[in-house]
């Protein structure tokens, strides 16, 4: 079946030429998008993510395409067309389509287009033995907090991952501390059983997963630190883990070809995973 799409007011097929040239997003990488999973037919933490999504636009000084209610209605119905019970739906708002200046007038509508894909969550497999990361120096601009379209600096480091035979980059800041992966959080387990991630800040992306994983793990009685851990920290670490939309709680069991301990998954990521699949109506990763 053709994938649907969603593009301004039109529900086409995805490889329809639907936007144009002069759509700002396209010249300029000037929009922000949302990502969020389909799970059994129920849309994973919606409210959230269209938060994040109203708090990025805010940030660009954007308005909203469509009323939120409007927005849900959108992406409900693309999902229906699309036919999969289980899915990420991607949407993407840029400033709009106007001649092509870098400066941008008051008044541009923005454009928004919304597509659906199969979701392909971790392999049973992946999350039993864990992934590995390499660590790269944080590339990226002072506003990472935006959940912007401008993505060179993570592509490129995701690229050398995959290159290396790893699932995510690890981003360095310049004092060798990890900021995030490149389209993940990053988390570890300290001596004391402790969860550290860094605290939320102009330096990494606000992770639902993140928000979601902290009050899984508080309400489990697990300790969670907010603070910046260096990458000597994380190879010293009890457990590390990563966390995102579509790669859930996910092990990371070696950083730069270093064993995480005895380079397998720890309890607490698998106690988290496990929660976190069942808070999101997932079957258990076990
Ligand atoms: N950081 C970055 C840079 C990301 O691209 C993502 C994935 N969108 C995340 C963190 C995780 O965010 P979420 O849990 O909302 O998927």
């Amino acid at each position: 079946m053709a994938r649907i799409a969603y593009v301004n007011g039109r529900y086409v097929s995805i490889d329809t030429p639907a936007v144009a040239i002069e759509d700002r997003g396209y010249q300029f990488a000037d929009g922000i998008y949302e990502v969020c999973k389909v799970v059994r037919g129920r849309f994973c933490d919606l409210e959230r993510h269209l938060d994040r999504l109203e708090r990025s636009l805010d940030a660009m000084g954007m308005p909203m395409p469509m009323s939120r209610r409007a927005l849900a209605l959108v992406m409900e119905e693309t999902w229906r067309r699309n036919a999969l019970p289980d899915a990420v739906i991607y949407l993407q708002v840029s400033r709009g389509t106007a001649p092509r200046n870098h400066a941008f007038g008051a008044s541009m509508r923005p454009s928004l287009v919304v597509t659906v894909r199969a979701a392909k969550f971790p392999s049973g497999a992946e999350l039993e033995k864990g992934v590995g990361v390499i660590s790269l120096p944080d590339e990226r601009w002072a506003n990472c907090h935006i959940k912007s379209i401008s993505l060179l600096p993570n592509i490129l480091a995701k690229q050398q991952a995959a290159k290396a035979g790893c699932r995510e980059a690890w981003l360095l800041d310049e004092q060798g501390r990890v900021t995030e992966g490149s389209s993940s959080n990053a988390w570890i387990v300290d001596g004391e059983g402790r969860l550290v991630t860094r605290p939320l800040g102009r330096e990494i992306l606000g992770g639902i997963t993140r928000s979601v994983v902290i009050e899984l793990a508080k309400r489990d009685g697990i300790e969670v630190v907010e603070r910046a851990f260096t990458l000597e920290e994380a190879k010293a670490a009890r457990e590390a883990f990563l966390t995102s939309t579509t790669s859930l709680v996910l092990p990371v069991t070696a950083i730069d070809g270093t064993p995480v301990a005895n380079g397998h998954p720890g309890s607490v990521t698998r106690r988290l995973a496990e929660l976190y699949a069942e808070a999101e109506g997932m079957a258990t990763a076990a």
